[in-house]
């Protein structure tokens, strides 16, 4: 077999190892093998390229393998599991960032170094490549820097910014469209390439940190087009296929978690939602009524059926093991435990998924919204851990409610229900929850993990 064959069969396997690697992250039972999957294409995808005969220095290349070996190591080792959505971020940035680069070199060699021109082809795949990546830098590294708290997350909003935002874009792809006719006017294609590193700051600063996972994964989405025009543009076919399934696979995750939370895309882009105070319909009445961990825990041991729902608080307290040790003293005494998982409970598609699988909690027990719900008037207790939002009922009662229309856990329709917290703090709406104030909800006041902690020893005792 030729060299030439060979790389684009080594592509072409690499690209059926993608595709199978994405199947397999559909489910969690398959997604462990998934990821093997499309890291094993990846490897093959490298080694492909490696023997590719424009190559003209593999010093650099080892070079580069090593720093962005050790990177990778040292992100995966030490990032803790909280961090995962910020990681994501830096991810996404770094591979932007490389499909702008090799852009930029592209479209230098060619029309600046070697004065010459290129294709409208061409200059189209460069155009998107550098557009799409350079926005994806800055707005991964500001989503990142949000998400890290290294400023304050909420909305930055001022006054005419949609406006400022939209012409912006306009006028870099305004450069672009003319680059395509023109394509020697490198003053212009620089100019672009700034424009496009700010409107990624712009884009991102109005939106808060908790809708930063929708943004990523539109970001994900922008950089798997920019690696596709990479491939247009050089001629790489693996680049195209990859980029493509890294780009819609992004947009099709971006419409899903909008639609787990009710909202459009251009809301969560353009709506600045956190920042603005709006009438929520009729106040909450009633008290909240705190128990202790004894009193809840002779509940529990005394169901027949628990169902514990978790959300973002599990994952600031890490939590999940404790909960799997309570199900398990649970499960010991004959009680049937399972757990409700809500799309976008925690800052990540996912989240709680890949908290309780660390746990060993098994898949089985684990029941989506549409499937727990009908379950719930069947349910003796439901503890709520550290979940605020995805169990309110405002957003199935008040369609005044800023959350109105989301689907909930509804755990309100439980003969009991108990809610895990530390205090009165409110969830990422900021709005507050009647279910705290329900006559068959209790509060047991704590870090979730120490909570926990306490109601499985308690149970024991029962
Ligand atoms: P949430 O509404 O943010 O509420 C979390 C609750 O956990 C808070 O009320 C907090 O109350 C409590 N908490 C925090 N730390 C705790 C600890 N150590 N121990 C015990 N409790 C603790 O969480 P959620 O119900 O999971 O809802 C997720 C929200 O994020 C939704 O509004 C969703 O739309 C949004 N979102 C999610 C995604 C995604 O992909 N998952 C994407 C975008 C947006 P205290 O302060 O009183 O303890």
């Amino acid at each position: 077999m030729s060299g030439n064959y060979l790389i684009e069969f080594s592509y072409l396997l690499a690209s059926i190892l993608f595709i199978f690697g994405l199947k397999g992250l559909s489910h969690p039972k398959t997604a462990r093998r998934g990821m093997n999957m499309a890291a094993l294409g990846m490897l093959v995808a490298i080694v492909g390229t490696l023997l590719h005969h424009d190559i003209i220095s593999y010093k650099w290349i080892i070079i580069g393998m090593i720093i962005g070996s050790a990177i990778g190591a040292a992100m995966s080792i030490w990032m803790p599991m909280t961090a995962m959505p910020q990681r994501t971020a830096l991810s996404h940035a770094f591979g932007a960032l490389a499909a702008s680069l090799v852009g930029i070199s592209e479209y230098y060699q060619h029309v600046v170094a070697e004065h010459g021109t290129v294709s409208a082809f061409k200059m189209t795949a460069l155009g998107f490549e550098v557009l799409f990546g350079s926005l994806t830098v800055t707005g991964s590294l500001l989503a990142f820097v949000k998400l890290q708290e290294l400023m304050r997350g909420t909305p930055v909003t001022y006054k005419g910014q949609n406006i400022i935002n939209v012409s912006l874009f306009i006028i870099a792809a305004a450069i672009f469209i003319y680059l395509i006719y023109d394509p020697t006017q490198s003053t212009l294609f620089y100019a672009m390439v700034v424009l496009s590193f700010l409107f990624g700051i712009l884009l991102v600063l109005p939106i808060g940190s908790a809708d930063m996972p929708v943004v990523m994964s539109l970001m994900n989405s922008y950089a798997g087009l920019a690696s596709a025009a990479t491939g247009f543009a050089i001629g790489n076919n693996v680049l195209i296929i990859a980029g493509t399934l890294d780009g819609f696979s992004g947009f099709i995750l971006s419409i899903l978690m909008c639609k787990a939370m009710n909202r459009s895309v251009t809301n969560v882009l353009f709506g600045a939602f956190g920042s603005v105070s709006t009438d929520t319909g009729p106040g909450v009445e009633g008290v909240m009524r705190e128990v202790g961990a004894d009193d809840v825990a002779v509940q529990l041991a005394y169901a027949r059926q628990v169902v514990f729902v978790p959300g973002y608080g599990m994952a600031t307290a890490q939590a999940q093991h404790a909960v799997r040790e309570l199900a398990e003293v649970l499960e010991h005494k004959g009680v049937n435990v399972k757990y409700a998982i809500h799309p976008v409970a925690g800052r990540m598609p996912g989240h709680m998924n890949v908290l309780l699988a660390e746990a060993n909690v098994p898949y089985s027990a684990l029941y989506e919204l549409e499937q727990i719900n009908p379950e719930m008037q069947a349910t003796d207790v439901a503890v709520v851990i550290g979940a605020n939002d995805v169990v309110n009922p405002d957003a199935r009662d008040n369609p005044k409610s800023p959350i109105a229309g989301m689907p909930i856990i509804e755990v309100d329709r439980a003969h009991n229900v108990v809610v895990l917290k530390r205090g009165k703090g409110k969830g990422f709406s900021g709005l507050e929850n009647p279910l705290f104030f329900k006559s068959n909800t209790g509060m047991l006041y704590g870090d979730a993990k120490s909570s926990l902690t306490k109601l499985a020893q308690a149970v024991q005792q029962a």
